[in-house]
């Protein structure tokens, strides 16, 4: 099943009104800065993929949680780990944003994920 950034930190941060075109990120390769609505989404191998439009490059996953921890591979949100190969932006009602910094090791195990 699909399942989307917003929802997890919906849940972890416990922001009601939060949706993917909340979340502000940038694509690692054209840098070009969007937010996760605006990026493509599929499922492959039981991973979310969200990909920029433009080149296709994958912007963030979210996959179940490895076995072993692998440092700087993503954020932890409840069953889930929400990877994003570039900082991501989440803003708060109270007008403060969280910053999620990127995780430089995000595809450290994505050929191998879901086989
Ligand atoms: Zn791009």
């Amino acid at each position: 099943m699909l399942k989307r950034a917003a929802d997890l930190l919906r849940i972890t941060v416990q922001t009601l009104f939060l949706d993917d075109g909340d979340l502000i990120t940038a694509c690692p390769q054209c840098k070009t800065q969007l937010t996760l609505a605006n990026a493509s989404t599929a499922e492959e191998r039981g991973v979310t993929v969200y990909r920029c439009r433009r080149d296709q490059e994958i912007v963030a996953l979210i996959t179940p949680p490895g076995t072993v921890p692998v440092e700087s591979s993503g954020y932890r949100l409840g069953d889930f780990v929400l990877r994003n190969r570039s900082d991501l932006i989440l803003p708060l009602v109270s007008g403060n944003t969280v910053l999620l910094p990127a995780s430089t090791n995000a595809l450290h195990d994505w050929e191998s994920l879901g086989t």
